[in-house]
């Protein structure tokens, strides 16, 4: 059901909550997409995530029509989203865009504090052994609990955590769906857009963002500063300008013909 029908018992849904679908892509445009939970549905766990083979041909021809502008934009750390995209290589920032492959394969790394790092580790591992339920996922510079198979443990996952994390560690929370991570402060996926916005081939072309989660606000944030397109997923209150009402829906947008210029003319009725 699209979040802006009414819901089940016939009440609107808030006004403030409604928008409009994205326009067609044009091949002035550079593309950023999540992947979990935008380019497919949730999983059990991280590693159960299928992508759907007319997703990857979408992929493989927008990179080619937008000359190379399509980056993905991820909380997971890039050697499990290549997993994901075995045929594909595309530019990519991992970790909420603590590490980051550009247009030319270059690798940069935001370094965490090693000794926050190795005491938030042990907390999270102790936490996972503790309750066998939770999914400890260990990605590099940033760490991950998941609790989508135990959710009335997620109270108990973000208290332990904002009581263990001192103001100045260098590490911050990051709440997720059915997830809590601590991660580096200072990087974002918002951050990670603009560090390519800032390079060839993305430099000068509209940004078009897409996602689904809270994480991917920061994003939405970033690309509105750069007068871009900020899509989101499913439904919630967002700062995002559009709305798909889940990943098939996106299948078929990222499947509609591109155009020669992006264009969008803002219905004063869409502001909310
Ligand atoms: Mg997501």
């Amino acid at each position: 059901m699209s979040p802006e029908t009414p819901s089940s018992n016939g009440t609107p849904r808030p006004a403030r909550f409604v928008r409009p679908p994205p326009p067609a892509l044009g091949a002035d445009c550079a593309l950023f997409l999540d992947i979990d939970g935008t380019l497919a549905e949730f999983a059990r766990v991280p590693d159960a995530v299928h992508i759907d083979t007319e997703i990857t041909d979408a992929l493989r021809r927008l990179f080619d029509d937008l000359g190379g502008a399509l980056a993905l934009i991820t909380g997971r750390a890039i050697t499990s989203a290549d997993r994901l995209f075995p045929n594909l290589k595309l530019p990519i920032a991992g970790q909420h865009g603590c590490e980051r492959r550009d247009a030319d394969g270059g690798i940069h790394l935001h370094s965490p504090v090693k000794t926050t790092q190795a005491r938030l580790r042990n907390l999270l591992r102790g936490l996972a052994t503790r309750h066998p339920q939770l999914l400890f996922e260990d990605k590099g510079a940033s760490l991950a609990l998941h609790y989508r198979e135990t959710p009335q443990l997620a109270a108990h996952v973000h208290r332990t955590l904002r009581e263990s994390l001192g103001a100045d560690e260098g590490y911050e929370l990051q709440p997720g769906k059915m997830l809590l991570e601590v991660r580096p402060e200072g990087r974002d996926k918002g951050t990670a857009i603009s560090d390519f916005m800032a390079e060839p081939p993305f430099a000068g072309r509209l940004p078009v963002f897409v996602g689904d989660d809270l994480t991917d606000e920061h994003g939405f944030t970033a690309v509105e500063r750069l007068d871009g397109w900020t899509v989101k997923v499913g439904p919630g209150p967002t700062a995002a300008r559009f709305r798909l009402a889940d990943p098939t829906a996106v299948k078929h947008w990222l499947q509609v013909p591109m155009v020669a210029e992006a264009t969008y003319a803002m219905d004063p009725e869409d502001e909310g």
